[in-house]
């Protein structure tokens, strides 16, 4: 009797632990679950993947419905999806509110507005922001080169963007649209594609910088990895064609730590102009291994999985120092 109260507490307590075991364990998959998305979250946020940031956000708002800063996230990711309409109403709805809701919700009702003014259709591949005063005019010649564009790097790289690529166009402060072309006229790309309006009067220059900035866009729609400076730098120099024939600038040849580093960090414009020169060489060394584009996307995809010297050994038979040795 005493052997069969034993062995029935014994299977009881097994039966306990295995619960708080199954309990622990699905606890740890929903652990795991929930640091898996805030890490996809993070890594969507910054290659600008708005859909997938609604999606993983709204995810983990279903865990915690209360959580403020996803709350602000996801007013983020609809109002990057031009659902301004949206955006507004799900800030009202929110039952409280910080200045970066109030931020957004002003930039919603002024990019409506904006919009419906100059009487401009949503563009098909661009999500569009003004600064300044715009012509109608200045907006749609810009829109449509950069469409054009769009188009032929969507065959280069056989690849088209998921999301809209962000563009901003903006009207200088100085510029009063007469005289000889001002030297500020450049084009950046930080996560947004940033483009003056004023330069699409300069129809010699644009077509050169709109195809290397949107390269940039391109790259960072490609994949959400890493890219070294001079594997980004080089293929967007090789696409806009403009410095293609360079003689060697002057100086030593660059380290391959200055050559991976963001270049806009370098004070010098001569080493920066060389970090420019070394980067387009290499990719082009790259290129004449294997000349495909589609490669080239695969190559960069696989630099989520790989560190560079090993994707680029995988893809194109040579590492970085060896592409240093042979262009300098
Ligand atoms: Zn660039």
């Amino acid at each position: 009797m005493k052997n069969l109260i034993i062995t029935f507490l014994s299977i009881i307590l097994l039966v306990l632990a295995g619960r708080a075991i199954i309990a622990q364990k699905a606890q740890n998959r929903a652990i795991e679950r929930w640091d898996a998305l805030v890490t996809e979250v993070t890594e969507c946020l910054e290659s600008g993947d708005w859909k997938c940031v609604e999606k993983d956000v709204r995810e983990l708002l279903r865990e915690t419905p209360g959580d403020t800063n996803l709350q602000m996230h996801l007013a983020g990711a609809i109002f990057e999806q031009e659902r301004y309409d949206e955006c507004m109403a799900y800030i009202d709805g929110l039952g409280f509110t910080n200045p970066d809701l109030e931020t957004l919700r002003k930039r919603s009702a002024l990019l409506k507005k904006e919009m419906a003014e100059l009487g401009i259709e949503r563009s098909m591949h661009f999500r569009v922001e003004f600064e300044g005063n715009m012509s109608k005019v200045d907006v749609m010649e810009a829109l449509a080169v950069l469409e054009v564009a769009y188009d032929s790097l969507c065959t280069l790289f056989d690849f088209r963007p998921e999301n809209k690529l962000s563009l901003v166009l903006y009207r200088s402060q100085e510029y009063q649209g007469v005289g000889p072309r001002p030297d500020w006229v450049a084009a950046v790309y930080d996560g947004k594609l940033r483009v003056p309006v004023e330069m699409m009067h300069y129809r010699e220059i644009y077509r050169p910088v709109l195809f290397h900035e949107l390269t940039h866009s391109f790259v960072r729609a490609m994949t959400r990895a890493k890219i070294p400076l001079w594997v980004n730098e080089g293929i967007a120099q090789v696409v806009d064609g403009s410095r293609t024939g360079n003689p060697r600038p002057a100086g030593g040849v660059p380290s391959k730590t200055a050559l991976t580093e963001p270049f806009v960090k370098e004070p010098n414009a001569d080493v920066a102009i060389r970090l420019y020169w070394y980067s387009q060489k290499m990719v082009e060394r790259l290129l004449a291994r294997n000349g495909s584009f589609v490669h080239f996307r695969a190559f960069i995809q696989g630099l989520r999985e790989l560190e560079p010297d090993d994707a680029l050994q995988k893809f194109y038979g040579v590492g970085t120092d060896q592409l240093i040795e042979e262009v300098k």
